[in-house]
């Protein structure tokens, strides 16, 4: 049983730790070269900026008052002019030059940061995608698709942001805060201490607002996702709403999540509203300070305690420098904004990339042959590339492990129990029974959508978990129930996994298209499906909606079975439509899919009994346990579950005897017990009394 109740992702996401830095030595990494000149670019435009309030000062002082001698922070004074014209004459250089240093490394820094990012967030995203294609079907489930989504849209553009502006900007506060506090320092320390006495204020203050803002976000995080799942519920059921009439109550679901999200959201904007102006405040009574010691002190003396001089220049490049302190300071809200992001969407990166994949290659995997091969006589070839198709069960039991990606050992109960059975080359085995006892589960262990707990399925004689899932996949053809087909056109679905760009390039371009053409009408014709695909406005070409909508079920079946016509593969599994159709197609779908099966090993999933009484096995499955085995007249014979299911079928009898509802019912309760003692609930002692 489940040990929680978070789905694998969450479980995941909770356990990663320090996700920035995980973010940085995985990605940031081979992109560090972008990093370091963004940073430096960054740097020197900042500098560069700080040097027309210096030369502003010192020209003042110089050149107009004549109160002081022209020196230069860091540039030798043998260096630089006497003269006064010259003097002035530099000064405008450097103010101008100091622009245009600027301009430069502006442009620099904003070419090397933005590549930075962007490619971290291709990266991540691509990275995402790949491990969630990966992920085994326990995964998907647990129906966590919209959480992908958010990770592969939302946290990949969050990490972005961060790592493109709030880095920048962070870097851009460092620069600021420490080069303007050494000018100050260099050029006179005791006003310095006068203007710069704000900035632990400041960081007290900044420090307040981060513990008081971080819960909000927490908060606000945890209702961004009720409000995906209702959003997402509401879409992907938008047939099941309409029909039960329940818009209303799914308005009011998303109107109660929209409504949270807004007020944990404005709780956030409150608190900003009161940082960045706050800081601005602060900032606004430095410069006041500044501005009235200064300008005191330059009148009166220097007052109080101090007792150097201050020129007139000096006295400006103090204040122009204040200034200079108010914009990136009002940026550590945003940076925090984004700092905070960052973190929760990393967090969700990583989560997701460390859910284990159990059904992946061995290391010593080997080619089960046959497959997916392009070559234009694959069609024709009547021994698959090698693999026979021989199938064997081997005391196949398998459990759904509801928590398997985080517990390998928590697995519910079974719905496969010890079946065994041999097909050959070309046979044909039908899995019949009640809804339920497990004859899809059984078979999506021979595509390796999820592995036996206990036995071995073999596909000429190896064991599947022995062979590439990619090499065993392409020797299945499976035509599932409900037929799944990409928006697009018919062509491209029938073609779809088989023909790639490069196979056709390889044939020869155009007449490549043209043969691959030529064989995807003859795939649709084996299919049945050539004569209504032609009577289409648009052909092959006509596009058939998401999800195929634009089609009947009947005919997105036959296109489905084109599709596996045309992959021909040594064995093949047919999921019957339980779904009614009209009895002209129903017998359409008949003979294509007869002529599919003719040369394959088969497996259907049958609902009407009367479509496989030429089987060459019949398995009857109850309750993951196969009950009965043999060919149709010998089940008959048996007088058993399918000799009743026959009779009731062909309407020879009203319904199934009492006994086997009893049976089943049976199953169930010996099940739960089971369940109860291995919880330890119950004392099999009392039991047995
Ligand atoms: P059938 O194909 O005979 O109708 P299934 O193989 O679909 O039966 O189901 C067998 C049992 O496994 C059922 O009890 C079903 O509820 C359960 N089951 C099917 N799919 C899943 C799944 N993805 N996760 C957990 N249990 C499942």
């Amino acid at each position: 049983m489940a040990a929680d109740d978070r789905n694998a992702f969450e479980v995941y996401r909770d356990r990663v730790d320090r996700p920035l830095l995980r973010l940085f030595r995985e990605y940031g990494a081979p992109e560090a070269h972008w990093l370091v000149i963004g940073m430096a670019a960054n740097v020197v435009a900042r500098v560069a900026g700080l040097v027309p309030p210096v030369v502003l000062g010192v020209a003042i002082d110089a050149v107009f008052t004549g109160n002081g001698p022209y020196t230069l922070p860091i540039v030798p004074d043998a260096w630089l002019p006497t003269a006064g014209p010259a003097q002035f004459r530099l000064s405008v250089a450097l103010i101008v030059g100091s622009f245009l240093v600027t301009g430069v490394f502006t442009y620099v820094y904003g070419i090397a940061a933005n590549n930075f990012a962007h490619r971290v967030m291709h990266s991540v995203r691509t990275d995402s995608f790949d491990q969630m294609q990966r992920l085994d079907m326990t995964f998907f489930d647990d129906k966590q698709t919209g959480e992908v989504m958010s990770v592969l849209n939302n946290d990949a553009s969050n990490l972005e942001v961060f790592l493109d502006n709030a880095l920048q900007n962070s870097a851009r506060l460092g620069v600021m805060v420490v080069g303007i506090a050494g000018v100050l320092f260099y050029y006179n320390h005791e006003l310095a201490v006068v203007t710069l006495s704000a900035i632990p204020l400041m960081i007290l203050f900044t420090l307040w607002f981060m513990r008081a803002v971080e819960p909000r976000y927490v908060a606000q995080r945890s209702v961004v996702g009720d409000l995906n799942t209702a959003l997402e519920n509401a879409l992907s059921g938008v047939e099941l709403v309409k029909t039960s009439n329940t818009e209303a109550h799914e308005s009011d679901r998303v109107e109660t999540a929209s409504k949270q999200y807004f007020e944990r959201t404005m709780s956030i904007l409150r608190l900003n509203f009161v940082y960045r102006p706050g800081m601005e405040l602060f900032a606004g009574l430095a410069f006041a300070a500044t501005f009235a010691v200064g300008g005191y002190w330059l009148s009166a003396g220097p007052p109080g305690p101090f007792s150097t001089t201050l020129t007139v220049g000096t006295f400006v490049t103090f204040v122009l420098l204040t200034q200079q302190f108010v914009a990136p300071l009002a940026e550590v809200s945003n940076i925090i904004d984004q700092y905070e992001n960052a973190k929760a969407s990393c967090e969700r990166v990583f989560g997701l990339r460390d859910i284990p994949i159990r059904i992946t290659d061995d290391d010593d995997a080997s080619d089960l042959g046959g497959g997916n091969d392009a070559d234009a006589d694959a069609a024709a070839d009547p021994d698959h590339g090698g693999v026979a198709g021989a199938v064997e069960y081997d005391d196949v039991s398998f459990a759904y492990a509801e928590n398997a990606l985080v517990d390998p050992e928590d697995a519910d109960e079974e719905v496969i129990r010890n079946v065994s059975f041999e097909a050959d080359p070309g046979d044909t085995v039908a899995l019949v029974g009640p809804t339920g006892a497990g004859k899809s589960t059984l078979l999506k262990l021979l595509l390796r959508l999820y592995d036996a707990t206990e036995g071995a399925v073999r596909v000429d004689g190896h064991d599947v978990r022995d062979v590439t899932v990619e090499s065993l996949r392409s020797n299945v053809g499976y035509v599932a129930q409900d037929t799944t087909l990409f928006d697009g056109t018919i062509a491209e679905n029938i073609r779809y996994g088989r023909f790639t760009g490069a196979d056709t390039e390889s044939e020869g371009g155009a007449a490549g298209e043209t043969k691959v053409r030529e064989r995807v009408i003859e795939a649709a014709k084996a299919a049945e499906a050539h004569e209504f695909i032609d009577s289409l406005p648009d052909g092959y070409d006509t596009r058939i909606g998401e999800q195929g909508v634009k089609l009947s079920g009947g005919q997105r079946q036959r296109v489905a079975i084109a599709r596996v016509v045309l992959q021909d593969p040594a064995i093949l599994i047919l999921d019957e439509a339980t779904s009614a159709v009209d009895t002209e197609t129903e017998m359409l779908i008949q003979r294509s899919l007869d002529e599919l099966a003719a040369d394959r090993t088969t497996f259907v999933i049958a609902h009407r009994l009367s479509t496989v009484t030429d089987a060459d096995l019949t398995l009857v499955l109850e309750d993951g346990a196969v009950v009965e085995r043999g060919t149709h007249d010998g089940l008959l014979d048996a007088d058993g579950l399918y000799a009743k299911l026959w009779g009731v079928q062909a309407g020879e009898i009203d319904e199934l005897p009492e006994e086997f509802v009893e049976r089943a019912r049976e199953r169930h309760v010996d099940r739960a017990v089971e369940r109860a003692i291995e919880e330890g609930s119950v004392e099999s002692e009392t039991l047995d009394d």
